[in-house]
């Protein structure tokens, strides 16, 4: 497959669009944050067949954490405590999202870096994605280009921002293992915590920012932190994409409350929000391919994120404190 985006690689369309109809260019963008090209290289080799649809335990599982690692230290991102990888034990277990297995017998590896925030007031933002995917059935490769290859890409140019633009609080760019096997990476943050979660005032989590179908980026959790709403609103207002909130009940829609990793500090108490788009005719499919990937859009998805979360950034402190006051409610 031929990696090509639309505006680096304008000279070669010609020849490009003759074999690949699908991904014909409506418009372009140039992120003014982040580097588009290392960032669909990368979307592109983590959802390549080589990788065998990352599950979590599998040999290429190991590939996908090699490649998000080496991404971090070209960035000069700082691993939480001796090393990136923090890896754990995981089991068949459901509800409630934050209790232990009853007989943990499979493995995985959370990848966990940090850049220090300028203020140094050990307050804390956790950017989260997960790499897995769903591995191979029946033969067939289940790339999980949008889930969740796109979330991951999206927290690593989020690092590559903040390293060159120094947050004022901790930033903390985590990549859960296992999300597709009862979230099994990020019950492990919450139960065997590499940091204090009595610092983390919001978790911002990516899961499905890719496919823009419908040109909506929506934002879930607001309907329980309400203070959120004004802050996400105001980014909305310049982002290149549509950002909607809902899907966290009340609006009459599903509720995506407890259907990713950010349902784990939802159930402690950390407030979230959760970035994704709708369920596409790709979702959960062995279709779910770069390729099958509006690549304009998906930069532009990602400029957003970016956004959102330099702006809670400059929030954290009150954001912080609206956390602490529902404690002590
Ligand atoms: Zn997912």
């Amino acid at each position: 497959m031929d990696m090509f985006y639309k505006g680096v690689g304008a000279v070669l369309l010609g020849g490009l669009v003759a074999c690949s109809p699908t991904s014909t260019p409506t418009d372009t963008f140039s992120p003014e944050h982040f580097s588009a090209e290392p960032a669909l290289q990368l979307f592109e080799t983590l959802s390549s067949d080589e990788l065998q649809g990352r599950q979590a335990g599998g040999a290429e599982s190991a590939d996908a954490r090699a490649l998000i690692i080496d991404r971090l230290e070209a960035l000069g991102v700082s691993p939480v405590g001796a090393s990136f990888e923090h890896p754990f034990k995981y089991g068949p277990f459901r509800a409630p999202e934050t209790g232990t297995a009853a007989s943990p017998d499979k493995d995985g590896v959370n990848v966990i870096g940090m850049i220090p925030g300028s203020q140094a007031d050990g307050i804390g933002m956790v950017i989260s994605a997960h790499y897995d995917h769903l591995g191979v059935q029946d033969g067939e490769i289940f790339n999980g280009a949008d889930d969740n290859a796109s979330g991951v890409v999206g927290v690593l140019a989020i690092a590559e921002h903040f390293s060159k633009t120094t947050p004022t609080h901790d930033i903390y760019f985590v990549f859960f293992d296992a999300e597709e096997d009862g979230f099994g990476g990020a019950r492990n943050f919450i139960v065997d915590p590499p940091v204090s979660l009595d610092t983390i005032a919001l978790n911002l989590n990516f899961d499905m920012v890719s496919r823009g179908d419908n040109g909506i980026l929506w934002a879930s959790g607001t309907h329980h932190w309400p203070d959120m709403v004004p802050r996400v609103n105001a980014v909305a207002e310049t982002a290149p994409v549509t950002i909607e909130l809902g899907y966290d009940q009340g609006d009459g829609r599903e509720d995506w409350t407890l259907l990713s990793d950010h349902a784990v500090f939802f159930r402690v108490g950390i407030p979230h929000i959760y970035f994704g788009v709708e369920d596409h005719p790709d979702y959960h499919k062995p279709t779910d391919d770069f390729e099958n990937v509006d690549q304009t859009w998906f930069l532009k998805s990602v400029e957003t994120l970016i956004m959102m979360s330099e702006a809670m950034d400059e929030d954290l402190s009150e954001i912080f404190e609206m956390r602490q006051g529902t404690l002590e409610d």
